[in-house]
């Protein structure tokens, strides 16, 4: 007998109980109907390719031994090797590592760098840890993992709490068990190690350089724009740092220790200074100190969150004030959110775009890394302007055409560069 059942519903496809995940397959739901033929194949985005779910067992300093959960997914490898962050923090999941490497899968194919999408976590506050138990936490990881990780297969790269140091002893730890120096198994490497000029502020550098298309777009001189900025490490540091550079003013910052104001405009170098110093924003001279939630309503142009997912919400979207939200952060906006600030008129570039500076820096790592070739500073910061721009352009066009939202429209842009690969590819065996 036939059965037009094809294949049994697996537990991470029920949207009542996924968290991120379930975020991840709605935006797949919106784009479907954009699909076309592609439509066939939709199920392999839907599905990680692989997950690797890891015990991290470490000694601590005090003789005690400690358990962690790792994991490793690797969602779609169709255009090239995984790639995609580790995450270090006490919250991660499994359903928001899958959401994480899905979001890697269609940042890559937007950007169009030649990647697939992975993404790796562990439990664990890494502010609790030694520099030498987080030593030992990072290379029991990457064993755990070394199955598939490689410079061809799986790539990690920073991200939440992880850093070049950390890249530094994942590719030695690798580079040990397999008796080889490969420097491409990882990105985001201090320079020593095959590290690129650039790759430190590229995030932050794509989020600034896509926040002035978007503003191009509207009419919105940036030189005299307000700017608020959620999370203040790597990403939004640095993007903070471009628009004051050009002369906007950053009005507000938010961070882990609290929300600080100045409607004149902060000193983001001072700011930058006294982060480095005391571990965040709180405390900062020239500044007043507000509640977090008041954050959101405050009068600005451009709104960059750059922290965690899920911070702008059904509860507080219809307070935002800002005319750009550019998503430094991997899903800080839910679905309702989206509609909420779409009706509003308020112009969001998605993160599979607004952050795929960081991922692009690290393939011209990978790629300088093969040839044993390095650029310079400005050569490296040249192309990636460029691939932002063109991919910034690519998208606006889409949504333009089909009248859709950025996010849309870099969704259909990206399923598209994949489900091409993975029908041309066709099923093995
Ligand atoms: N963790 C960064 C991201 O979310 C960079 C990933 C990479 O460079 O591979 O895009």
């Amino acid at each position: 007998m036939s059965s037009h059942v094809t294949h049994a519903l697996p537990s991470y496809l029920d949207k009542n109980h996924l968290g991120p995940w379930g975020i991840y397959l709605e935006q797949v739901d919106r784009v479907t109907p954009y699909l076309g033929s592609l439509a066939r194949w939709v199920e392999t985005l839907k599905r990680p390719k692989r997950t690797l779910i890891v015990d991290v067992p470490i000694e601590l300093d005090d003789g005690t031994i400690a358990h962690y959960e790792g994991y490793r997914v690797q969602h779609n490898l169709s255009r090239g090797p995984g790639k995609g962050g580790v995450r270090f923090h006490q919250d991660v999941t499994l359903s928001e590592v899958m959401a994480l490497s899905a979001w890697m899968s269609v940042k890559t194919a937007a950007a169009n760098v030649p990647y697939g999408g992975a993404k790796g976590g562990i439990r664990v506050d890494p502010r609790n840890l030694s520099r030498a138990e987080l030593e030992r936490l990072t290379r029991r990881y990457t064993s755990e993992i070394n199955l598939i990780i490689g410079p061809n297969q799986d790539i990690p790269a920073p991200d939440v709490n992880t850093n070049a140091q950390i890249m530094a002893w994942m590719m030695d730890t690798y580079s040990m068990n397999k008796g080889v120096t490969a420097t491409g198994v990882v990105t985001g490497k201090p320079i020593s190690l095959g590290g690129s000029l650039g790759r430190t502020e590229a995030t932050g550098r794509g989020v600034y350089v896509t926040a002035c298309e978007a503003a191009r777009d509207i009419g919105l001189n940036v030189a005299e724009s307000k700017v608020s900025v959620q999370g203040f490490g790597n990403v939004g540091g640095t993007a903070a740092r471009l628009f004051h550079d050009v002369g906007a003013k950053v009005v507000a910052v938010q961070d882990h220790t609290g929300t600080i104001v100045n409607e004149f405009g902060l000193d983001v170098p001072a700011l930058l200074a006294h982060v480095a110093e005391q571990g965040g924003v709180a405390g900062f001279a020239n500044a007043q100190s507000i509640d977090n939630d008041a954050f959101w309503s405050l009068e600005t142009d451009i709104l960059i969150p750059a922290a965690l997912e899920g911070q702008i919400t059904e509860r507080n979207a219809g307070q935002i004030t800002a005319r750009i939200v550019v998503e430094g952060a991997n899903g800080p906006t839910t679905p309702e959110a989206d509609d909420i600030l779409t009706d509003k008129g308020v112009v969001i570039v998605p993160d599979v775009i607004a952050n795929a500076g960081g991922v692009t820096v690290s393939y011209f790592e990978w790629v300088q890394d093969f040839s044993s070739f390095f650029w310079s500073e400005d050569e490296i910061n040249h192309r990636l302007e460029r691939i932002m721009r063109d991919a910034y352009s690519a998208v606006s066009q889409v949504a333009r055409d089909h009248k859709v939202t950025l996010r849309t429209a870099a969704f259909i842009v990206a399923c598209t560069r994949i489900l091409q690969a993975r029908e041309v590819r066709g099923l093995y065996p």
